[in-house]
């Protein structure tokens, strides 16, 4: 019998905001990503096997940078 199990690491975008860019400082798209890592058997994810992370991407420079606990609930709400 073959068990097919693994980690499946995805991206979802939470939100899209124009805000100021702490890295560029030009007033464009600011991204929310939430990324998750979840236990997967059969190719079916099944539950998270740490906690989500947090990162804001800049629509103009690309940049991603972690995003604290008050920058995400001030950018999803
Ligand atoms: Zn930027």
């Amino acid at each position: 019998m073959f068990l097919i199990f693994g980690f499946r690491t995805r991206d979802k975008i939470v939100s899209q905001r124009p805000r100021v860019c702490e890295v560029c400082g030009v007033h464009a798209t600011q991204t929310l990503v939430r990324r998750s890592t979840r236990f997967s058997l059969f190719f079916i994810p099944l539950f998270p096997v740490k906690p989500s992370t947090y990162y804001l991407e800049c629509g103009n420079c690309g940049t991603a940078r972690r995003a604290d606990r008050r920058a995400v609930s001030r950018l999803a709400a």
